[in-house]
């Protein structure tokens, strides 16, 4: 009888996971960083970090999107080039979140691959139209489009409510937001 009330009591002891993985992460890890709530002509967000900081994968997703080559120029400021370096990746929540400027890829990182929230995707640099600026991460959070666009992916919306969720370990969806901006776009 002991034995069995042992076991019942086992039983109803609700199970909690130790430690539940958040879903998401500040873009930049392991370095300090800042945001002003501004970013000209369209919405987003840029992060203030030094050069070499870590930008990583804000939720578990795959990379959509990768330029690894600057070849913009001041002459042309062709929109495709600005973002310089960059890499993008389509979330688990089905949201698209673009990281740009970067002075480094990740080496692995390409098309397809599999990323988990927190894996290093490249460093904050000045590449791109942010030639001759301070170093920071253009971060954008847009709805899936197709490979290669710039200009719905650069961002959609303002990020800031997310990062500020995130940096303190809060996970706040953007789902929402984007459905929204996706509808409002007549997409
Ligand atoms: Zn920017």
């Amino acid at each position: 009888m002991k034995k069995l009330i042992g076991i019942l009591v086992l039983a109803l002891v609700p199970v909690f996971p130790a430690n539940a993985a958040p879903i998401y992460a500040f873009p930049v890890a392991d370095c300090k960083s800042s945001y002003g709530k501004y970013h000209h002509d369209y919405p987003a967000t840029d992060i203030q970090a030094k050069l070499g900081c870590a930008f990583v994968a804000p939720i578990n997703g795959v990379v959509e999107d990768v330029n690894s080559k600057d070849i913009w120029s001041g002459k042309t400021n062709l929109g495709k080039d600005r973002g310089g370096l960059s890499v993008s990746i389509i979330g688990e929540d089905g949201v698209r979140y673009y990281g740009s400027h970067l002075s480094r890829i990740e080496p692995g990182i390409a098309p397809g691959v599999v990323v988990v929230v927190g894996q290093k995707l490249g460093e904050v640099g000045a590449t791109g139209s942010a030639r001759g600026t301070k170093p920071h991460l253009h971060f954008g959070i847009s709805y899936p489009t197709k490979p290669g666009d710039w200009e719905i992916r650069r961002g959609v919306l303002y990020p800031w409510r997310f990062l500020d969720a995130w940096k303190v370990g809060k996970d706040l969806s953007p789902v929402k937001a984007v459905a929204k901006a996706k509808a409002k776009a007549g997409k």
